[in-house]
């Protein structure tokens, strides 16, 4: 099994006292490489995004404002929490192509699955504006891509950040080509981005392509697991992608400082699985993982050490942190009500 790995960390995109800077990765490499992981991959190469590959996803006003902030030295957008530096621009647009070139290793026959570790993040990011630390939504890109350079007509953007991904549910909003999934954490008028409730389920041709899944706090290993198995897989089935995005935040996890949902690394690890037999039951296991967030940053290293397992069809599990120490919430009853939304009787 060939795992393709694109690294393009932004060590220039970093602001003092943020929790989205270069040390959420610094100590990946080493990690990766201690466990005889590093080896097994198969690079591919970052490219930056061309402007044409932004505009399918972003306007042109937006994608020069961000240029022209960091032409000007830089500054922040969103109300100050998405900052940019004087190489941002340039180092959002690698982040972008990196995913695009993955698409392409993947779509070529180069490798059969990988994973695109890649800073800023994205899926906050609007067609017309940045939030949440994203500049431009690097899995919205890779999915137009895939989209128009390889025809491909059902893609599937399963979105397992603690935060919901309203950026990309926006930008596919309207559209029966992408389905989008989103579970996440949702408080509302207190928790980021405060939408993906469960009645957003799409508008006009795209209604019924987004499906969100709104957890209460704590729902840990055991509820995501069942939120995949019992509703995200089945509406996936009726829906038939061609190939799976998966934006993977690993600030799900129960030490997060950003947020409580109580996953523990040995559950990322089960759901990674999950979604490799989804991939291989539905796509010939087209399946790439796309980093968004993750502040914590040992969950976040072997977070991304256990995908790259499961990647790698390796039985291995590393957990050196252990299982949230509180119960875990009882999902049985949404995942009933959602599943009759989503008409999966
Ligand atoms: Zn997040």
């Amino acid at each position: 099994m060939s795992t393709g790995f694109v690294y393009a960390p932004a060590l220039a995109h970093t602001r003092r006292n943020h929790p989205e800077n270069p040390q959420r990765l610094a100590l990946l490499l080493p990690t990766l490489e201690q466990f005889g992981v590093l080896s097994a991959l198969t690079a591919v190469t970052p490219q930056p995004a061309t402007l044409p590959q932004l505009r399918r996803v972003h306007t042109a006003a937006y994608i020069e404002r961000v240029r022209e902030t960091a032409h000007r030295g830089g500054g922040v957008l969103d109300h100050g929490d998405t900052y940019v530096t004087p190489e941002s621009y340039q180092l959002a647009r690698l982040a972008a192509g990196s995913a695009i070139a993955a698409v392409d290793a993947l779509l070529t026959g180069s490798v059969q699955n990988g994973f695109v570790l890649v800073r800023p993040p994205g899926h906050h990011a609007e067609a017309n504006r940045a939030g949440g630390f994203c500049l431009f939504n690097n899995v919205a890109v890779a999915a137009r891509h895939a989209q128009a350079a390889h025809h491909l007509k059902r893609i599937l953007v399963l979105d397992f950040d603690v935060h919901h991904g309203n950026g990309t549910q926006h930008i596919f909003y309207e559209d029966d080509t992408v389905m989008f999934a989103s579970i996440h954490m949702f408080v509302p008028y207190y928790f980021y981005p405060g939408i993906g409730a469960s009645h957003e389920i799409g508008e006009g041709k795209g209604l019924g392509y987004t499906v969100n899944v709104p957890l209460p706090p704590h729902v840990g290993d055991n509820g995501y697991n069942q939120v995949v198995n019992e509703l995200v897989w089945p509406k996936a089935a009726v829906f038939q992608p061609e190939l799976i995005l998966v934006s993977a935040g690993f600030d799900a996890h129960w030490q997060d400082p950003l947020a409580a949902e109580g996953l523990s690394l040995t559950g990322y690890a089960r759901l990674v699985r999950t979604l490799m037999q989804m991939a291989q039951t539905l796509c010939h296991g087209r399946i790439l993982f796309v980093l968004e967030g993750g502040y914590q940053q040992s969950a976040l290293t072997y977070g991304i050490l256990n995908t790259m397992y499961a990647l790698l069809g390796q039985d291995e599990i590393h957990d050196p942190i252990g299982p949230m120490p509180t119960p875990e919430y009882d999902v049985t009853d949404l995942l009933y009500q959602l599943r009759q939304r989503h008409l999966l009787y």
